[in-house]
């Protein structure tokens, strides 16, 4: 652990010490994410390749053994929100406790012998910028409960939880891929996930070792119609696949994909919903197969026809993230796609050391001359996923 981790975990126990009035039996920490390749393949059973950020939800946690749960975010205005623990049910919160309640909801129903517990935490992870800050907290409270009841879990395991208290006690009908990345990623490597059975492999993608780096750009813009757009998006995909006969999109094999699309007839949209998912998991078994065998650079180009197909197919671009591509690729990056959901949040980029700098420079300058919201820009290192830090 960095020095520096441990002095925040340090002061988010005097935190809590200071609000709870004793100290807290631990303090764990769960990064945010951004996923290299596999947009909107996780609900279609696919394939995924996250690697973890360094931005972390650190938590401060100790047992109550009286059916209560206390809760308070350093990052939010109010304070300790108290709960009684056999009155938590779905959808009956929609404030930021709903995730860490949701967690505690979602053990408990799972049988698991969780009797309460106080809570403090504070996040580095941007909110709301499609680097699964939600994902952060969720699995930050589940490896915590897991070591101080001692359940026994493993991080695959606390990813089903936390998206079972996304899904059902928050209401958020989102995929597997944020939690199994923030529980199950490694320093130096990003992750590929099968989302259909969990089974992962751990890909060696240290960019800094080759003279590479990337960088998020997060375009801090939300473009409100996302959700109900993110629920068409999978409402269609399921369309497609009951279409074709089969239980996911993933089932439909990428040299089967011309012969697919001509069974859809004139079902235009769910005919280009299809290719996106179908190309796309290809493009992450590609990307694998590049990083496997060292050829790095070479992920560029399919990070390009990434966001191609999102943008014409899956039609979830927008200009702001349209802006972050073509201005980065035509500033020399290798490779730049969009990354998330959609309709804003961050895009991430692909590019030798050297060129770095020129490429935030005109990536900001072109939002500035556009009339953007000025992006936040950093660089994104492979970093570890969720650990105990004190
Ligand atoms: P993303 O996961 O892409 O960041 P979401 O909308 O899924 O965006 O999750 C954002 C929500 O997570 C926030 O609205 C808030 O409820 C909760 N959240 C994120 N960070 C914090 C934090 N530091 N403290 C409390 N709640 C947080
Ligand atoms: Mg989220």
């Amino acid at each position: 652990m960095s020095e520096s981790s441990e002095a925040v975990a340090r002061a988010v126990a005097e935190r809590f010490e200071e609000l709870y009035g004793a100290a807290p039996h631990g303090v764990w920490a769960a990064p945010g994410r951004v996923n290299l390749i596999g947009e909107h393949t996780d609900y279609n059973d696919g394939f995924v390749m996250p690697f973890a950020l360094p931005h972390t939800a650190v938590a401060a946690v100790a047992r109550r053994e009286d059916g209560v749960l206390r809760l308070h975010s350093a990052d939010m205005e109010d304070g300790v929100a108290e709960f009684r623990l056999d009155d938590l049910a779905p959808e009956s919160d929609r404030n930021w406790t709903a995730y860490p309640a949701g967690v505690v909801w979602a053990l408990r129903e799972a049988g698991h012998p969780v009797t309460g517990a106080d809570l403090h935490l504070a996040s580095t992870v941007p909110a709301g910028a499609g680097l699964s800050s939600s994902a952060a907290l969720e699995v930050v409270v589940a490896l915590a409960l897991n070591d101080l009841y001692e359940l026994g879990l493993k991080g695959w395991q606390l990813a089903r939880l936390c998206q079972r208290a996304e899904n059902v006690y928050v209401g958020a009908p989102v995929g597997i891929m944020d939690q199994t990345a923030s529980a199950c990623c490694e320093t130096g490597h990003a992750l590929f996930l099968d989302t259909r059975d969990l089974s992962q492999k751990q890909i060696p993608f240290d960019l800094a070792a080759e003279g590479m780096r990337l960088l998020v750009v997060d375009t801090r813009v939300k473009h409100s119609h996302s959700e109900g757009e993110y629920g068409k998006r999978r409402a269609g995909c399921e369309k497609g696949a009951a279409l074709l006969g089969v239980d996911a999109l993933r089932d439909v094999p990428y040299d089967g994909l011309d012969a697919a699309l001509e069974r859809l007839g004139d079902e235009e949209e769910v005919r280009r919903l299809v290719r996106h998912v179908v190309t796309e998991d290809q493009r992450v078994e590609r990307v694998v197969s590049l990083l496997e065998s060292g050829d790095t650079r070479a992920i560029g180009p399919v990070l390009v026809e990434g966001h191609a197909s999102l943008r014409d197919d899956f039609r979830i671009s927008c200009p702001e993230l349209d802006l972050v591509v073509d201005t980065a690729l035509a500033t020399g990056a290798l490779g730049a796609r969009m990354t998330g959901g959609g309709f804003g949040g961050s895009a991430i980029v692909l590019a030798e050391e050297s060129d770095v700098a020129a490429i935030a420079k005109a990536v900001e300058e072109a939002f500035a001359a556009a009339g953007f919201t000025a992006p936040r820009v950093f660089e994104a290192v492979p970093s570890a996923g969720a650990r105990r830090v004190l």
